[in-house]
C-alpha cells in the first residue's frame, strides 16, 4: 500500500510569487472540494446561511457539525461533509462551488494559508504566509504568477480577513493563552452568540446584554445594525462575559 507524503506547507512572503491557477480549465477542477475538515468562522456561517436563505439553526442543523478540539478552548463549526462514498462538498456541483460568491475563507485562499499574531504587547497585528502544496492539485502546473498579496485580493479575501481579524484577540484572549477551560454553559454562549446571531440579537433588543465601549454602538443602536455589524459588536462583547476580563484585554491581577 503507498502512503501519501505529507503535504508540503513553505513560508512565503506576501510579495514572493508562485505559479498558480484554479479553475474549470484545471485537470482536477473541483477534486478538492470533498473529504474536507473545513472550519466555518462565524463571518463564513453568516455569509453561507444569507446565501442559502436559512435561518442559523436551519443553516447549522443541515451543514454544520460541531466538535470540540483538544487544542482549541471553545467547540469548532465544520462544514459536513455529504455521507457519500467521497464524501463530497453539499455545496459542489458539475460546474463548480454552488455558493461561489459566498464560499468560505479557506476555499478561497487555497493554496495560501495566512496566519497572524499579535505583537507581544497586542496592539499590533502580524500577518505571515505559507503556500500549501496537495498532492493532487494541479494548479501549480499553470503558466500564472502571482504574489499572496495579489492571490488574496483575487480571491475577494478582505472582508474574511477583517472579521478575522476582528476575532483573534478574542481566541487569543489572554485567559485562553493561560489554558482557561470554559464551562459548558460558557461554550453554549460562544456557539449561541457567534453562530446563532438571531439570540444575539434578540438580548440586545431586549436589554439584557449592554455593549461594550469598545463595540462602538449602544443597545438601541445595535438593534438596528445588520447581521455584519452585529456580529462585529458581538465578537467585542462576548470576551466581556468572561472572568477578569479587561477591555484592553488584560486580566485582573
Ligand atoms: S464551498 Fe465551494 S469551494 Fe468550498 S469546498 Fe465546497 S464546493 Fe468547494
Ligand atoms: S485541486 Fe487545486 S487547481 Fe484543482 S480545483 Fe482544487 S484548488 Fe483548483
Amino acid at each position: 500500500m503507498s502512503v501519501r507524503p505529507p503535504d508540503k506547507v513553505q513560508p512565503i512572503q506576501a510579495v514572493e510569487e508562485f505559479s498558480f491557477n484554479c479553475g474549470p480549465e484545471v485537470p482536477c477542477f473541483t477534486e478538492c472540494c470533498r473529504a474536507l475538515d473545513l472550519v466555518l468562522t462565524p463571518y463564513d456561517a453568516l455569509r453561507l446561511r444569507h446565501r442559502l436563505g436559512l435561518d442559523s439553526a436551519a443553516f447549522l442543523e443541515r451543514y454544520a457539525v460541531i466538535e470540540e478540539h483538544q487544542d482549541e478552548a471553545f467547540s469548532l463549526v465544520y462544514l459536513a461533509m455529504l455521507e457519500d462514498e467521497r464524501r463530497r462538498c453539499p455545496f459542489v456541483g458539475p460546474a463548480g462551488c454552488t455558493v461561489y460568491e459566498d464560499r468560505p475563507a479557506a476555499c478561497r485562499a487555497y493554496p495560501i494559508g495566512r496566519g497572524l499574531r499579535l505583537t507581544p504587547c497586542r496592539s499590533h497585528l502580524q500577518e505571515l504566509f505559507v503556500l500549501v502544496r496537495e498532492d493532487h492539485c494541479r494548479g501549480f502546473e499553470e503558466n500564472r504568477s502571482i504574489t499572496p498579496e495579489d492571490w488574496m485580493a483575487d480571491q475577494g479575501l478582505e472582508p474574511y480577513n477583517r472579521f478575522s481579524e476582528a476575532m483573534l484577540p478574542l481566541l487569543r484572549h489572554p485567559i485562553i493563552l493561560q489554558g482557561w477551560q470554559p464551562t459548558p454553559e460558557q461554550q453554549q454562549e460562544y456557539l449561541h452568540t457567534l453562530y446563532q446571531l438571531e439570540y444575539f440579537r434578540r438580548r440586545v433588543a431586549a436589554g439584557e446584554i449592554s455593549l461594550p465601549d469598545e463595540a462602538e454602538v449602544k443597545g438601541q443602536e445595535a438593534a438596528e445594525l445588520d447581521d455584519y455589524q452585529l456580529l462585529l459588536a458581538a465578537i467585542k462583547w462576548l470576551p466581556t462575559t468572561w472572568p477578569g476580563h479587561k477591555s484592553d484585554g488584560r486580566l485582573d491581577k
